[in-house]
């Protein structure tokens, strides 16, 4: 039986977004491997750069467990920017800053605070990429997880954090595994067309790591390394959990 969390302090947040940095770190080659079929090979390197950045930040700062929430999430979303290219650094840079205003002056996040956070990064994710469900984007993961963090908070106000994110990382999976029947209308992916078709999304991969990462956390654990995935579709077949330092 998993101890039930209904907050998080900014010590754990930071050790979430420092956990990120390691998943994506540990799937770059496969989050590369997945871009590289649809587009340009780029996207884990550029999403692990980000993130990297960001991890050297919240080390670099001593003072950081004393910071807000809103302030981490939007210094955060300053170092991703400035390191992250491709399609996603500017999309996935203003889903941190549009997340971290709901978090402003915050030192504690309550379950009930995601249903904001999701929303604002989701919104902010459509307004700049303009890009709906079945688009093959990070929005077919966002979506789903979003509406069902809402729907769920809503219905049962006590649920606590690794209740919730076991049910979004199910929600994401299968959401992410629907990526691979989708054809690409947005980004590099789109220039291929019906060629497009039949691999799964590199954004939406990472979004499912990204929910996968906090759920791991929460559970004391690091996160998650994609071992074994399929060569013709991408999608994962075994993962393995990354060890433990402490
Ligand atoms: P590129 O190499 O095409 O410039 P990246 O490799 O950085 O971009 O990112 C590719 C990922 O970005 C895709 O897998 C997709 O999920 C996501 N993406 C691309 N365009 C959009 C968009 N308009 N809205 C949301 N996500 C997008
Ligand atoms: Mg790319």
């Amino acid at each position: 039986m998993n101890e039930k969390i209904y907050s998080i302090d900014s010590k754990k947040f930071c050790e979430i977004l420092m956990n990120i940095a390691e998943c994506f770190s540990a799937n770059e080659e496969y989050l590369n491997w997945l871009d590289g079929q649809i587009g340009d090979g780029d996207f884990g390197t550029n999403v692990g750069r980000g993130f990297r950045k960001i991890r050297d930040l919240l080390l670099q700062r001593k003072d950081v467990e004393q910071l807000d929430i809103g302030t981490i999430l939007h210094e955060a979303a300053m170092q991703f920017m400035q390191v992250s290219g491709g399609a996603s650094g500017p999309l996935i840079g203003m889903m941190l800053l549009e997340a971290s205003k709901t978090m402003k002056g915050k030192k504690m996040v309550y379950v009930n605070d995601f249903i904001d956070m999701f929303s604002s990064m989701l919104r902010a994710a459509k307004l700049i990429g303009g890009a709906e469900v079945g688009d093959k984007t990070i929005v077919d993961v966002l979506q789903p997880v979003a509406d069902e963090v809402k729907k769920v908070v809503e219905k049962e106000k006590d649920i606590d954090m690794v209740k919730l994110f076991e049910l979004l990382i199910q929600v994401a999976r299968m959401n992410l595994e629907k990526t691979i029947s989708m054809r690409a209308r947005k980004g590099r992916a789109s220039y291929l067309g019906e060629r497009s078709v039949g691999k799964q999304d590199p954004g939406a991969t990472a979004m499912y790591l990204i929910i996968r990462t906090f759920y791991e956390t929460l559970n004391g654990r690091k996160g998650i390394k994609i071992v074994e995935y399929s060569k013709s579709t991408g999608a994962i077949i075994r993962e393995e959990y990354l060890a433990t330092t402490k």
